[in-house]
């Protein structure tokens, strides 16, 4: 096995997919009121409400549960997995 003991130690690594797999209709968002429900419902903390009223997606760090996908009103989070090969692997602890 090779890689630092950090890495050997995590339970799960990220091979990160430069084009963003999830993206935020501001408009939607605003008009639904959802964006405290983003917020909170991630447990990635990917959704994060801005100081200018925006959400914003820090989309690397999804765990691809799907819990967004599931309660988001419709229209407010276009999501789709990374692409292959891509985003988060989970290892046994
Ligand atoms: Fe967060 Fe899960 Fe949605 Fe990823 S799929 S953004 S981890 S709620």
């Amino acid at each position: 096995m090779i890689g630092s003991v950090p890495e050997r130690l995590a339970k799960n690594r990220y091979d990160l997919d430069e084009e963003p797999h999830i993206e935020v209709d501001q408009e939607a968002v605003r008009r639904t009121g959802a964006g405290p429900l983003l917020v909170r419902i991630c447990p990635a903390h990917v959704y994060t409400a801005e100081p200018d009223g925006t959400v914003g997606v820090a989309w690397a760090a999804c765990l691809e549960c799907g819990t967004c996908l599931a309660l988001a009103p419709a229209g407010t989070v276009r999501w789709h997995y990374p692409r292959g090969g891509f985003g988060v692997a989970f290892r046994e602890g």
